[in-house]
């Protein structure tokens, strides 16, 4: 399936996109929820978490490490932030690529009541 985060990896719309290597690559979030919200994609097409193979730890490693490199370089990895990554109707997903979320730049609140 083709979704918008594909369309953003390929170029074909634009995004604020802040780094990318071999296997990721990650962009500004359209509508933040906190000052600093940046989603890491994972070039390799994977509707869900549910979809990565078991055998396949790296592709979300290479996720969350990215995450953190960004944060030490933006200089706010010891103040601290928040990954997320949200899977299916509950957990709140609305684009059916997998991507993790990087929130940063204030106090963030408790998370995980019912919407
Ligand atoms: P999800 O709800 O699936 O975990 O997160 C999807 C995220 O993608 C949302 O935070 C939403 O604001 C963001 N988003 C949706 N469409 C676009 C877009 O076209 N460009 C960018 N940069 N972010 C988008």
């Amino acid at each position: 399936m083709t979704t918008i985060f594909h369309k953003i990896i390929q170029r074909e719309i634009p995004a604020d996109i802040v780094f990318e290597d071999d296997h990721v690559v990650a962009f500004r979030d359209i509508a933040p929820q906190a000052p600093v919200h940046v989603l890491f994609v994972p070039k390799q097409d994977f509707a869900t978490l549910n979809d990565v193979p078991t055998d396949a730890p790296e592709i979300i490693g290479r996720l969350a490490v990215a995450a953190a490199r960004y944060a030490k370089e933006q200089g706010f990895a010891d103040d601290g932030y928040r990954i997320v990554m949200n899977c299916n109707e509950h957990g709140g997903q609305t684009v059916f690529q997998i991507h993790l979320h990087l929130l940063a730049g204030a106090q963030l609140g408790r998370f995980g009541t019912a919407a």
